[in-house]
């Protein structure tokens, strides 16, 4: 018996063990578990809605696998030991495996700029966005972070709640990756929306305020979108880390100094021939599903193939009746094409609902799930 355990219930764990299950439904020789640290599937995409005030749909992960070959633990996990091969849980327990995916995410960078831990919100769970959505009854609301997640937020925000003075302050100028027709329209839609825009260094989060590094925000309710961070587990585990605290991945997506790890999604430092990808779930995803197919053929007695991917879009809403969608070459740098409007809000909201339809279909057809861009020249 081979027992496979996948650390963490997000956009890239939960395909690995969708798609893993889907490929071992009939083998009797392969347990799997998934442990997460609650029962409801984070939709970490929508969660600036969430914290815009708008219902999200309750999405449990026991309904999804009812009846499938994967054993839900629910809890916090708080160590690795890569060496012994075990996982301890917050209740003191130890669970063993033979091949780990570790899939536990990343979180809102809090801890590089002093006070955002203490007195910003973020886009991390529920229940962060839940509160923020508590709080959005009058006065003035500074989104820090000026790339998607802070323009997604601030104009979700602004839309909802016109009354409030919402500000979005970041280091670049929003959409600065995208062509100039569609930041033209992300613009637009900004000052459409009384978003006010700030091009500066974030120094200092207080209570009450944003200190820059010219001057000084009053706020009653600070959001905290720049940059992400990974836990530490990865790196007190003795897995070979990068400088961000991501585990190193060979080709294939083991760990390069722990082979029976396997690590996925944005806790991962995926090397491609353009660069190291950065956490979306358009990766995520992917990384998924190449381990569970990778995890199929070792157990076979076969080698994994390598994992190639390239980028192909950047879709960003504008609120709940506006977006743009930037398509990108596999490197993640814009083409000329954008979509703007209303056929920007369909193609949003098709890619934001996909991933929960998916994982039900991959326990059934895992194979149907092997598709997706590997990025030609780019990452050859
Ligand atoms: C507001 C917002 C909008 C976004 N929009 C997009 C978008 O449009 N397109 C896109 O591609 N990406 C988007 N992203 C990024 C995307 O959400 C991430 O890249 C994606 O969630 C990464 O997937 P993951 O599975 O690696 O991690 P996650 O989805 O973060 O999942 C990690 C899971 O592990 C669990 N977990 C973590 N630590 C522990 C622990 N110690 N014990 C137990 N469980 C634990 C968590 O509860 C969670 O279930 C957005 C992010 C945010 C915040």
């Amino acid at each position: 018996m081979t027992d496979i355990v996948i650390l963490g219930a997000g956009y890239a764990g939960l395909a690995a063990a969708t798609n893993l299950a889907g490929r071992v439904r009939r083998r009797d020789d392969v347990r799997l578990t998934l442990v997460n640290a609650g029962d409801r599937f984070t939709e970490r995409l929508r969660l600036h809605s969430t914290g815009a005030g708008r219902p999200t749909a309750d999405l449990r992960l026991s309904a999804l696998l009812a009846g499938a070959n994967v054993h839900l633990e629910y809890g916090w996990v708080t160590a690795v030991d890569a060496d012994a091969r075990t996982v301890r849980l917050d209740d003191a327990r130890d669970l063993p495996f033979d091949t780990l995916i570790y899939a536990l995410g990343s979180a809102a960078d809090t801890a590089s700029t002093p006070g955002a831990a203490e007195h910003a919100y973020t886009f991390d769970d529920f229940r962060g966005a839940e509160a923020l959505a508590t709080r959005l009854d009058r006065g003035t609301v500074v989104v820090c972070g000026s790339g998607l997640t802070g323009v997604e937020a601030a104009t979700e925000i602004a839309e909802r709640h016109p009354d409030l003075a919402v500000h979005l302050v970041g280091r670049d100028a929003p959409g600065a990756f995208m062509t100039a027709g569609a930041r033209d329209h992300l613009r637009a839609a900004l000052d459409r929306l009384g978003v006010r825009v700030r091009t500066a260094e974030i120094r200092k989060v207080l209570p009450g305020a944003v200190e820059l590094t010219d001057s000084r925000l009053e706020a009653d309710v600070v959001v905290w979108t720049a940059g992400t961070r990974v836990p530490p587990l990865a790196a007190a585990a003795g897995l070979t880390v990068d400088g961000r605290g991501r585990i190193v991945t060979d080709p294939s997506l083991r760990s390069v100094s722990h082979p029976h790890v396997y690590a996925v999604g944005d806790a991962a430092a995926v090397r491609q021939g353009f660069g190291t990808l950065h956490g979306t779930c358009q990766s995520g995803m992917p990384t998924g599903v190449h381990a569970a197919a990778s995890i199929v053929r070792e157990l076979d007695g076969r080698q994994p193939r390598p994992f190639r991917f390239g980028y192909y879009h950047r879709p960003v809403s504008l609120g709940r009746g506006d977006a743009v969608v930037q398509f990108t070459r596999p490197d993640d740098s814009p083409r000329r094409a954008y979509l703007t409007g209303r056929a920007a809000v369909w193609y949003k909201e098709t890619v934001t609902a996909s991933p929960w339809p998916t994982y039900a279909r991959m326990l059934k057809l895992p194979a149907l799930a092997s598709w997706w861009p590997r990025g030609g020249r780019y990452t050859r």
